[in-house]
This record gives C-alpha cells, structure tokens and sequence, in this order.
C-alpha cells in the first residue's frame, strides 16, 4: 500500500511537471546544458524517512545551497566571533552576485550573497587548497550521507567565466576582509558550487538541519548542533536571494536555492524539503521549486510562523497523597492521618519534552495552588528530553522552595542522560530543599513518611510477640487463639530471601510478626515492582485458605522477618473445630481486602480524573 505521502507527492508532481515557465542559467556555460524538463520532489523526516517523486536521482550542482552549510564549517572552525567579524547577518536586498560590501568596513552584508560566501570560503581551516576542499566535501557529504564529488566541468566552466566573482573576492581582499590570497577562497568557492548532488540528497541535507545537525539516516553529525540556528537564521532572511520577504511571507519556511535548479527547505524539528527543476525565474530561484515549497507548506501546514499548539500536555496525571499512595500498606491511623494531610503533596507525572513552554505550566501549577505545596513530586518516567532553559527552571523553583520549606521529589529520572545539568544550576545551599527518588512509589512513599513524622504519625509497630496482637486475631477469644498457637509454624528469613514464589502452590497464609515484607512481581525487561510492602501485624498468602491455587505474586523479606504460617489443613480443621476463630481470621481478612479494594477505587479515579 502506498502511503497518502507519497501519493500526495505524486499528485503534486503531476500537476506542476505542466508549468514551463523559466530558463536553465546560462551564465556559467556549462549550467546551460541541464535539462528543463528535469523535476523530482523529496521530503525527508527526522525520523529518516525520504518521500520522493521524479527525478530525485538525477545529478545537478549545489551552488549557492553550498553557502549555509560553509557558513557552518566556518562557525566550527573560527568560532562565531571571528565569523561574524568578517560577515555581516543583514539581508541585502541587492542581487546574489552584487558588489554590495558596507561602506565603512567592507564586510559583506550577509553569507547567503556571493560577497559574504567567498568571504566565508576564506575562513575554511585547512593548511593546503586540497585540505580545505577535503574539509568542506566532508561536511556536505555527512549532510547527504553519503560521498559526495565535484562535476569538473562546471567547476572549470565557472572558473573561466567568474569574473565578477574575481572581482569580489580581490575587493574583500582589498578591504582585508579576506586575508590571504584571494583566488584560493575564490578556487574553494568555485568547487563548493560545483558539488553534485540529487534531490534526494538535498532532502536529506534539510533534514539533517532539521534534526540539530545529525544525518537522520547515518546518525552522523554533520554540525554541531548549537550551530543549527545561526544556519537556519541567515537562510531564513536571505536564503532565496531579493524574493526572501516574499518567501517567508507565503512559505515560512528557512531555505535556500541556488541557480543549479535545486531549493531546500527546513523546518527544524520535523523535516526537510528539496525540489529540483533547473528552469530558474528572474530572480533565479527555481520555477517549479518556489511553487511546489509554497504549495507543500500550504497542504501541510508546514509555516514556521504558525506553529500548532503542543498537542499533549506536559503533565498526563495529577494527584494528591490524599487521593494516591505508595504501595506500602499502613495502619488504620497512618491511613487516616494521611487523608488529612496528603493534600499538601501533589505528584506530577509528566511527558514529553520539558522546555520553557511546556515547563511553564507545571510551575504555575506548583507555585500557584491554592493550597502550597509542601511537596511536590514530579515523576520523569515519560519525559524524553529537558532543556537548558527547563534545567534552569527547575533549579529555580528547587531554590524558592528552600525559601519556603518546601520540597521538590524528582522520581524515575534518567540523569546524565535528562538532567545532566541540573546539579550545576542549583545552589548548593537549596539542595537540601531536593531529593531523587529512583521509583515513582518510592518518592511517595518518602513524602508519607515525612508527612506522618510531621504530623506525629506513631511508626508501625516493627514486631508483635504473640498471635494475639496480630490483626487477623482482633477479636477471637484467647483460647481460640491459643489452640492457633498450636497449629501455627514459625518462619523466620534473612533479608532478600524469597518468602513465597510466584507460580509455588499456595498452601499456607502468613502472619507478619516482626520486619517486612514487600509482595513483588518480576518485570519482563528484568527487575522487579512492588505490588504492596506490609509490616508486621499484617498477611499475606491469604489466597491459601480458600481458592489454594498458585501464587499469584512473590513475597520477599526487606529486614529480617519472622512469621506464623497456617496451613491448608491447619485451617480445614479449625473451621470443623473451632468455627468462631475461623469466622473471625476470614472476616478479619475481609475487612482488610475490602479497605485495600476501596483504596484502589479511588486511586483509579484520581487517575482518570
Ligand atoms: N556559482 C554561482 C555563482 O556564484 C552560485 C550562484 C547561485 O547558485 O546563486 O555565481
């Protein structure tokens, strides 16, 4: 099945292949000999993926779409001060090829006129002509991906008619704009207009500038990244010579053409644009280019100008402690306590890329509840890149919450890889106002702990001595739970030893005398989640007694446990023996259930809402 792309793309090819308008340039001789006719469109993602149609294979001369990407060798081989010293960013209005240089200086208005490229040539490193060459076909071939070469032909057929061209590189040397001899700027030039590519190849170029500098295809880099925007800035203010107003008025999209026939565009982020038809308007951007860039940004609603709303929110869900808990099980009182209270911690799950625009909303959110915060948890799992001015943020709000008191938890964060940054923006005096917590549930579960603390929540007992005291027996009569003692087995484990297998029979329930227990399941990628943590005074294994079956889930010890087991049997002969102690474990562990059950009701709401 062909996908609507491509199917759009050919319908779009059809109909502008009937538009004739235009003329091949003629000025280099041999550029005259393209072929009108030629006509290919391609769009290539972020992702790599290339859509194309017509000629994409068809060899042609980069020309002047040589000049944003020299611009950006130049930015990594002199920096951008030494670069902006020598070349203006104005747009000039003038033609491509004027002698526009300003009048006091003589810098050239901008990198995208044939002034400011041979200026921009000349700033090449390289100790020899072939080491300079080599250095810019490297990076034009890590944009296409692939080895580029030079149509010696044009290269010549440029090189004997480029007067005018002459005439300004020894005026930029003149101006000691250029600081050498000007015909070696001049020769790189020349052979930097004359680097064969295909359409495809272009396209690939644009989507390498979409995507910060990186060949979406090879994963080579091509320039660095914080380049990208210096490129993408002089391409979108003088990037299709005196039409750019135009341009960006009915395409809105940072491009570049050059008079071999070929026009790329970008839009950083998403994708790349190239079309090639070599029949050039009188200003010299391509004919049939102009048109399918403008019809494509049109269909696609590609305009930089009118960017879309973000269509999902940074934060997928929001909750209080009072409305969702950790994993671990309390006491009735904990459990109250935490109703009161849990509204002061809200957790924040978010996705997506943090930025300023999408940051901006979990501020207010934080700074501006109604009732403050004293934590406020925010859970990384799904967000997928922070950015500078996100880092920053965050450690401005870590810093006026040591103000306040307040406390910022960051849970599941991939740091060095997310947050590489965030401990040199933070001060060291607010770090304490920052914890990292390496699960979600565990991040609650600190705030529970310092919010029971606060609030004088007594500790789970940490062991009972006799059966009597456990909650399962609240209730029985004490010579019931004598004859329990009787049936009763005492286990005791180590930390990290497994209690109960998963998938093991399930013949016995376990009563929780000393340390804890968390109840786990093994993941598919390795490790474990914690499906509940219980203390003493608390069950597990309660499924023994009445379906026996598999276990559904393994228990293991987190400190050292001590536990009373009951079997199958054992309690087989107490519900003939002693029917009122049976009736009271059964009901005990009912209302325990039936606690844990509303519990989860309202977790699932907080959730959906
Ligand atoms: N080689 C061409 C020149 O400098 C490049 C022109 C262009 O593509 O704009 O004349």
């Amino acid at each position: 099945m062909t996908s609507p792309i491509q199917d759009y793309l050919e319908r779009l090819h059809r109909e502008l292949a009937g538009i004739t308008d235009g003329q091949v340039a003629t000025y280099i001789p041999e550029l005259a000999k393209a072929d009108p006719a030629g006509f290919g469109i391609a769009i290539a993602t972020v992702d790599g993926r290339v859509y194309e149609v017509g000629s994409t294979h068809m060899p042609f001369t980069i020309q002047s779409i040589s000049k944003p990407l020299v611009y950006g060798v130049a930015l990594e081989d002199r920096g951008v001060d030494h670069v902006r010293r020598t070349v203006g960013v104005e747009p000039s209005g003038d033609a491509f090829n004027s002698i526009s240089l300003e009048p006091e200086t003589g810098r050239p208005m901008n990198p995208m006129i044939n002034a400011g490229a041979i200026a921009t040539s000349s700033l090449v490193a390289g100790a020899t002509r072939e080491q300079r060459l080599a250095r810019v076909l490297a990076a034009m071939s890590a944009y296409a991906g692939r080895a580029l070469g030079i149509d010696e032909a044009v290269f010549e057929s440029e090189r004997a008619t480029g007067h005018r061209n002459r005439a300004i590189g020894h005026m930029l040397r003149n101006y000691d704009i250029v600081t050498e001899d000007p015909e070696e700027a001049l020769d790189l030039y020349f052979r930097q207009c004359s680097v064969l590519i295909d359409c495809r190849d272009l396209a690939l170029m644009a989507a390498t500038l979409a995507n910060g500098g990186t060949n979406p295809v090879t994963g080579a880099s091509a320039v660095r990244s914080e380049f990208v925007g210096p490129i993408l800035s002089v391409m979108a203010t003088c990037g299709v010579y005196d039409f750019t107003g135009e341009w960006v008025y009915r395409v809105g999209l940072p491009a570049k053409s050059g008079v071999g026939g070929g026009i790329m565009a970008v839009l950083p982020g998403q994708l790349g644009i190239a079309v090639y038809s070599p029949a050039l308007d009188e200003r010299g951007n391509s004919v049939r280019g102009v048109k399918a860039c403008e019809t494509i940004s049109r269909d696609l609603g590609l305009h930089f100008l009118q960017p879309p709303r973000a269509s999902v929110s940074t934060v997928r869900a929001s909750y209080t402690l009072a409305e969702l808990r950790s994993k671990r099980r309390r006491s009735a009182a904990e459990n109250s306590l935490l109703a009161e209270h849990g509204a002061a911690a809200r957790v924040f799950e978010l996705q997506g890329d943090l930025r300023f625009a999408t940051i901006e909303p979990v501020l207010h959110a934080i700074v501006d509840d109604p009732r403050p915060l004293q934590f406020a948890v925010l859970d990384f799992k799904r967000v997928s890149h922070v950015d500078g001015a996100a880092t920053r943020m965050l450690a401005a709000l870590i810093g006026r919450c040591a103000g306040r008191g307040q406390h910022v938890v960051l849970t599941r964060v991939r740091r060095g890889e997310l947050l590489a940054a965030l401990d040199t923006e933070i001060d060291p005096r607010n770090a304490r106002a920052l914890s990292f917590q390496p699960q979600l549930d565990l991040g609650l579960e600190w705030c529970e702990r310092a919010l029971l603390a606060q609030h004088g929540g007594t500790h789970a007992s940490s062991a009972i001595d006799r059966l009597a005291d456990h909650r399962l027996c609240e209730g029985a009569a004490p010579e019931d739970v004598a004859f329990l003692e009787t049936l009763v087995s005492r286990v005791q484990s180590e930390p990290g030893a497994l209690l109960v297998r998963r998938g093991d029979p399930a013949d016995a329930i376990y009563f929780l005398m000393r340390g804890e227990v968390s109840v786990v399941v093994d993941l598919p990628g390795g490790g474990q989640k914690r499906l509940s943590t219980l203390s003493a005074g608390m069950s597990f294994g309660e499924m023994a007694l009445l379906a026996g079956g598999q276990r559904s889930a393994s228990a293991r010890a987190d400190t050292p446990v001590d536990c009373c087991t009951l079997d199958r049997e054992a309690f087989a002969r107490l519900e003939t023996e002693r029917p009122a102690l049976a009736l009271r474990l059964l009901r005990n562990l009912l209302q325990g259930t039936l606690q844990t059950a509303v519990q989860l009701t309202g977790e699932v709401a907080a959730l959906e809402g």
